[in-house]
């Protein structure tokens, strides 16, 4: 929902970063303001995972030039594990298995280091049982996966489910999801999908990144921007991904051709 008077959460300018020195993003812009849903899209390789990994504060992106504020205040300056208190949320194209730290100890953990931010009271077991249960159901998984460890095992969509829980869980502010969509039949598609409407609300942004119209079929964006090495090169509405879906991105090595000075294509 686009509303011109809605308080600005994010808001990314002329960000440039490099991964083992190899510049990626070139000048990337980007405002989010509360109650909106964003949809970046994008070849392969265009920086789209740089991004949100830089935004969640992975050690691995140096950012060479420009600023992200995070609600007035410098996100870049704040550890990854304040960020993540704070609200902003990251949904992991390739979620990580944890092995040997239960699904359910790790969830109430998380759950309660935002609930210490948000100045609400700590859960203890008991309590955070009953909520887990509840947020489950958003996702409509199985009680079954907070008894293993953190993504062990599961199937591809099994872990963007359970990466699905941890943000129903953790009431972000910006939810940022790389490809949730990616690797899940048009069942889990649905309930995932239909789990992020839920969870959007006037007062928290989503970013979707996708490759794909059936999410945006479920989930209607406000704005869809198309990622280019590195920058965000067109931004429009949610007819925008449907153009794309239509006429793929070839135009795209145009559009980048005609800007001065021409960057270097990574990838
Ligand atoms: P997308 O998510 O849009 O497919 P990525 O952000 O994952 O793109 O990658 C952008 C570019 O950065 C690619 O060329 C990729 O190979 C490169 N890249 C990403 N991570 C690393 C890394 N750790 N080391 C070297 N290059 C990387
Ligand atoms: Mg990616």
């Amino acid at each position: 929902m686009i509303r011109p008077e809605a308080p600005v959460l994010l808001e990314i300018r002329d960000l440039h970063a490099s991964v083992a020195d190899q510049p990626i993003l070139h000048g990337v812009n980007l405002t989010i303001r509360a109650g909106e849903i964003h949809a970046v899209m994008g070849r392969n390789g265009s920086g789209k995972s740089t991004l949100s990994k830089l935004l969640a504060g992975h050690p691995a992106y140096t950012v060479t030039g420009g600023s992200v504020s995070y609600r007035g205040d410098d996100l870049l300056a704040l550890a990854p594990e304040l960020r993540a208190r704070r609200g902003v949320f990251l949904g992991f194209q390739y979620p990580v298995e944890i092995p040997g730290v239960s699904n359910l100890e790790f969830l109430r953990v998380a759950t309660n280091g935002r609930r210490l931010e948000q100045g609400a009271e700590e859960l203890d077991t008991f309590a955070f049982e009953d909520l887990v249960r509840e947020r489950l159901a958003v996702v409509q998984m199985d009680p079954a996966f907070l008894e293993r460890s953190v993504n062990e095992g599961f199937s591809g969509g099994e872990k963007k489910r359970n990466e699905i829980l941890q943000m129903a869980l953790l009431d972000p502010l910006v939810a940022i999801l790389d490809e949730t969509d990616s690797g899940l039949d048009i069942d889990a598609l649905r309930i995932v999908a239909g789990g992020v409407n839920q969870l959007a609300t006037p007062d928290n942004a989503t970013l979707l990144i996708t490759h794909y119209q059936r999410l945006l079929d479920v989930i209607t964006p406000d704005y869809v921007h198309v990622m280019a090495a590195g920058r965000i090169l067109r931004t429009g509405g949610k007819e925008l991904a449907l153009e794309l879906e239509d006429r793929g991105y070839d135009w795209v090595d145009a559009e980048l051709a005609a800007l001065a000075p021409a960057p270097v294509e990574v990838g």
